[in-house]
């Protein structure tokens, strides 16, 4: 693969890139175009070095003094997962106080919906969902069905007919915005409109959209959310990750997992519960230090990052991307699964084919990391802060000499 072939409108886009110098902050490694920012984002560079800080300084000599060291500065750990949860909430359109960070995507999905159906009208039992949303958000709401003596109802439909069975009897609205299959996005400002005319309170999942693109949750009139820490916000394998809760809410929501450190003075020790004001409370359990230091460090590279510019990036990657496999899809049995209009699209762009992963193997063996997703899905995952359009160049040459050879 010669640079030298790069076509020079493509290399025009990158001279004008106004994101183009954020790359420098990822360590990528050579000979790879890594497209599966959107599983795993790719390692943020003052993240070792932090990583080792958090292990060396701040726990090998400071020790236990680290949970409150330095609180008058808001360095303790103790406040880390408010500190993590301020950077993520301006990705999100929330306030700070509306944002917890801790736990996995699945946990705070459980919280989210206990809370969600704790503030519901009375007497409504539905869960409405994608019937192909991700399968840990279905999991956690059938075990909490389950644990409920199954007196709710997980009710499943296509995402296209979501907006037609937003219904009275609907409790709360379980979606995740992004399909991690094929990359479409659903238009969660109209869907949340639509389910508050209902009464329908909303859960929104932000697996694939935060850090992604901008999300304006309190602008949207949104209940509740949760995403992950380590794709596009790129905090490290098993991220911590985060939950959303609009602020109507703290008061009446019930906090399922009422853990010592939700409670409003955990030190006092006190023999019952009393929630930390805003969405501190839904903080379990002991923050997770360690992979909460990488992803405070991974947030910073977004600190000056204007959220329209890395959508606008985003989308002239993935055009690239599906305009430079078109001939190929002509060629080849694949077939764009992706929507093409810029308000449906992710930042993802996903093919069937017969083969599919077969062919992502070899794609991987040639150093094109995507993804491979049942049963025929080829997933790209394209990520505005170090991605070029000479990368997706790459890419497609990539593909295309992978289903030549296996031609
Ligand atoms: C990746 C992903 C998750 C991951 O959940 P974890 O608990 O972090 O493993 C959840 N929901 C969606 C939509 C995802 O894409």
């Amino acid at each position: 693969m010669t640079t030298l072939t790069i076509p020079d409108h493509l290399l025009a886009l990158d001279a004008r890139d106004p994101l183009a110098h954020k790359r420098g902050a990822f360590h990528l490694p050579r000979g790879v175009v890594y497209l599966d920012g959107n599983s795993l984002g790719a390692l943020p560079r003052g993240v070792p070095e932090r990583l080792a800080r958090a292990a060396q300084t701040e726990w090998g000599e400071a020790l236990i003094r680290s949970w409150t060291a330095g609180a008058d500065a808001g360095q303790d750990w103790m406040a880390l997962p408010d500190r993590v949860a301020a950077k993520i909430a301006r990705l999100i359109g929330a306030r700070p106080h509306e944002v917890a960070v801790g736990d996995s995507t699945s946990v705070n999905t459980f919280k989210v919906l206990v809370a969600a159906l704790g503030v519901a009208q009375p007497g409504r039992r539905v869960i409405l969902t994608d019937a192909d949303n991700f399968p840990t958000d279905l999991y956690v709401a059938q075990g909490l069905n389950a644990l409920l003596g199954g007196t709710l109802e997980l009710r499943r439909v296509p995402a296209d007919d979501i907006e037609a069975h937003l219904t009275e009897d609907v409790a709360a609205l379980l979606l995740t915005q992004v399909d991690y299959r094929t990359g479409r996005k659903l238009d969660l400002e109209a869907i949340t409109a639509q389910a508050r005319a209902q009464g329908i309170v909303t859960v929104w999942d932000l697996a694939h959209s935060a850090g992604a693109f901008p999300v304006d949750l309190s602008g949207a009139g949104a209940d509740f959310a949760v995403g992950c820490g380590y794709k596009f916000l790129n905090g490290g394998p098993g991220a911590p990750a985060f939950l959303y809760a609009a602020e109507r809410h703290h008061a009446a929501a019930p906090v399922a997992i009422s853990g010592w450190m939700g409670h409003a003075d955990p030190f006092e020790m006190a023999r019952d519960f009393t929630p930390a004001p805003g969405a501190r409370r839904f903080v379990a359990g002991t923050p997770m230090v360690l992979s909460l230091s990488a992803l405070d460090e991974a947030l910073d590279v977004f600190a000056d990052v204007d959220l329209d510019a890395l959508r606008a990036k985003s989308l002239s990657l993935t055009d690239t991307f599906i305009d430079l496999m078109e001939p190929l899809a002509a060629r080849f049995p694949l077939t764009l699964v992706t929507p093409r209009e810029h308000a449906r699209r992710g930042s993802q762009v996903s093919y069937r084919h017969p083969q599919a992963r077969e062919v992502m193997t070899d794609l991987i063996q040639a150093g094109i990391i995507g993804d491979y997703r049942t049963p025929d899905i080829l997933r790209f995952g394209f990520t505005p802060l170090y991605h070029s359009h000479a990368d997706v160049w790459q890419a497609a040459r990539g593909v295309q000499a992978v289903l030549e050879a296996r031609a």
